[in-house]
């Protein structure tokens, strides 16, 4: 992608700010070769997610459900972070708070470096047990019993840490998400449709609340329309020119002479 040059209004609030959300979705690893929900080649095109990512798909078939988050984990596990997952790791060398929420749960961001995140819909790359909450390493789980979920010593049966379709997210990361999205000045989505609820109000809240918006995702969402600067590209392009126009609002602050 051609360098970025920033509009002078948005350049300005880069220069200015002091808190930034990255808002991250699956299409900031699709360029790790993982695959999107929705979307052109997204997983759902090939598989219903109402028979795979619910509670009942557990309890109805739990060896169906297990395979195929093992399957997903191993893909995780085998990729790497892309360009835009180290462009966002390098945002915290820029502002003094930089919070990544993101609704993917292959690990990713934090692999790249992202040490300030959370995980709105959990983690693949851990097993929690569904009886007593006992948390292992998925890699462990895995090696254990690929075929059928693992049971705890408690009896349970062991599961992904994922959220579920109509599962409740994690309040404290939810609480916090809502917070830092209502008093940030840079919010920025990136490969996410928008079109999961309630992480989806975060946008309409960091815009309610007048923050500096950003979006980076090929394809429009439902948000577009309220963005201050949208790159039309894929994240592994758009995200380090996005980085490195910042970068360059950033170190031309502190060149700033002092006058008076
Ligand atoms: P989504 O599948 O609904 O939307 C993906 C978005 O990414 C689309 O808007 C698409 O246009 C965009 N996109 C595609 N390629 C891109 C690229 N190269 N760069 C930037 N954007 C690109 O994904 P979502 O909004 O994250 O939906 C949320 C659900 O998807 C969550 O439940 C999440 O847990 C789950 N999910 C996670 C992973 C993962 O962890 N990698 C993978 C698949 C789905």
């Amino acid at each position: 992608m051609e360098p970025l040059e920033l509009s002078p209004p948005t350049a300005e609030r880069v220069r200015l700010a002091e808190r930034v959300v990255v808002f991250s979705g699956a299409g900031v690893s699709r360029e790790s070769g993982l695959d999107t929900f929705r979307g052109a080649g997204g997983l759902w095109e090939r598989m219903r997610p109402e028979e795979l990512a619910t509670p009942q798909a557990f309890r109805a078939d739990p060896a169906k459900v297990w395979r195929w988050y093992a399957w997903r984990y191993g893909q995780a596990a085998a990729a790497a972070p892309n360009p835009a997952h180290d462009a966002i790791a390098r945002l915290e060398t820029l502002f003094p708070s930089v919070l990544v929420v993101t609704q993917n749960v292959d690990g990713l961001h934090q692999r790249a470096g992202s040490r300030n995140l959370l995980e709105l819909h959990g983690t693949i790359t851990r097993a929690v047990c569904e009886r007593c909450g006992r948390s292992r390493e998925m890699a462990g789980a895995v090696a254990e019993s690929s075929e059928r979920p693992p049971v705890c010593a408690c009896g349970g049966r062991f599961r992904p840490a994922v959220v579920w379709f109509g599962e409740a997210l994690p309040e404290a990361a939810l609480v916090r998400a809502y917070e830092e999205a209502t008093f940030c000045d840079l919010f920025i989505s990136v490969g996410t449709s928008g079109t999961v609820y309630p992480a989806a109000g975060l946008i309409e809240l960091a815009h309610q609340a007048g923050a500096c918006l950003i979006e980076v995702n090929p394809e429009p969402t439902p948000f577009s329309r309220l963005m201050d600067l949208r790159l039309a590209a894929p994240a592994g392009e758009a995200f380090p020119a996005l980085v490195e126009a910042m970068a360059i609002e950033r170190s031309r602050d502190r060149e700033e002479p002092i006058i008076g």
